[in-house]
């Protein structure tokens, strides 16, 4: 039996009906999407332009405004370089939060290390960021704002309304970082004018290796200048053969989610209802808002080292501390040290992803074996 897998912040299980859709261009739909003088390649560049609209659906947006990407973390490396003059950038002041994923992070900081000014907002308690604090911040120098709009810990949504509002205020650019809310949060880019937003398929039951800048065309149009050159593929923002299968795959699991997001979101509150009924007098607390993805829990079990835990249980449970990325550092999480200032809340604290394809006896079963490994650690410290 494989272990039930409550991990889909990191990553979810390509679904069926997207591999099925797939497979032919795999196999004898192979063209280039490029080569379009003959039926190999225009078949593939119809599918591909099909995909583009699925996914400009899913937030609203035109499909010319979808750039296909290896995933979020090009998306996001694509919206900060892309978006600001590289060669001005002394002059160049960029917002960001101290609670966003490590693609942003570790942009920003190469920036940093160029010249650039970075500053990056504090998260409440909640993992909100605070908007006064956003608008404070704001310099004639600022050139991007970006936030991460649904959190890969604690599945925070921020008020992308209100960010998106100051920025435009302030003639400012904004990028969210969409990965984790795409086709969760509803997200409609003409009644939101977002400039930016990064997306991945692998978040959403599609492939690895696949997603997607939008880029809003409406005026004041983002222009946007690429980071990879080649051949000029995705009018000349995205060199690179495009990954047929890939995007296939990635257009066919943002329809699924367009179509049944709502009824797993039903499904997984009552997940977290069984949780709390079964963790009833234990000592444990959320990490994370009420305004968060409905597929989230992380939870803080006071005095029960997180690492531990997890190994404990993972013969039967997949599950993570935080940021995958992160899990072979010994690290505290940057986002639970943002939100509380607490190392051993952070070491103590377990993320849980729900997914579609987990069903009420896997959970009724994970819960039992969670409670039964806190005991298990907590006992141990006890004469
Ligand atoms: C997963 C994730 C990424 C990285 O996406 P890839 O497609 O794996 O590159 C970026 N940001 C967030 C919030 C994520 O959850």
């Amino acid at each position: 039996m494989k272990p039930i897998y409550l991990d889909n912040h990191a990553t979810t299980q390509v679904d069926e009906r997207v591999l099925k859709k797939m497979m032919p261009f795999m196999m004898d739909k192979f063209g280039n999407a490029s080569s379009v003088d003959h039926l190999h390649g225009v078949e593939a560049k119809k599918a591909v332009e099909d995909a583009r609209k699925e996914i400009a659906d899913l937030i609203g947006a035109r499909p010319a405004e979808i750039v296909f990407t290896s995933g979020a973390t090009e998306a996001d490396n694509m919206a900060i370089m892309g978006s600001i003059d590289m060669g001005d950038l002394k002059n160049t002041h960029i917002i960001s939060t101290k609670i966003e994923h490590k693609a942003i992070i570790n942009t920003l900081e190469y920036l940093e290390r160029l010249g650039a000014e970075i500053t990056l907002l504090d998260a409440n308690e909640f993992g909100e960021i605070d908007l006064t604090q956003l608008q404070k911040e704001i310099k004639p120098n600022t050139k991007l704002i970006s936030v991460i709009l649904a959190n890969n810990e604690v599945g925070t949504i921020q008020d992308f309304e209100g960010i998106t509002n100051i920025a435009k205020e302030n003639g400012i650019k904004v990028h969210f970082d969409a990965a984790q809310a795409l086709g969760r949060v509803k997200i409609d880019v003409r009644k939101t004018p977002i400039s930016m937003l990064s997306l991945s398929a692998h978040k959403i039951y599609g492939p690895k290796g696949i997603g997607a800048i939008f880029v809003n065309k409406d005026r004041p149009r983002v222009r946007l200048n690429p980071i990879l050159f080649g051949g000029g593929q995705e009018n000349n923002l995205r060199s690179g053969t495009l990954n047929v299968p890939g995007i296939v795959g990635f257009g066919e699991a943002a329809k699924l989610m367009k179509k049944e997001y709502n009824q797993s979101k039903k499904k997984y509150l009552e997940f977290r209802r069984i949780f709390e009924k079964e963790l009833e007098g234990v000592n444990y607390k959320i990490n994370g808002s009420e305004n968060r993805l409905e597929n989230n829990m992380n939870i803080w079990f006071p005095g029960v080292e997180a690492q531990a835990l997890i190994r404990l249980i993972s013969k039967n449970i997949s599950l993570s501390t935080g940021s995958a990325c992160t899990t072979d550092h010994v690290e505290a999480s940057h986002v639970l040290m943002a939100m509380f200032n607490d190392e051993a809340r952070a070491f103590e604290s377990i993320r849980i992803g729900f997914g579609r394809f987990n069903n009420e006896t896997e959970i009724d079963e994970a819960v039992v074996l969670i409670k039964s490994g806190v005991e298990i650690l907590t006992a141990r410290f006890v004469d």
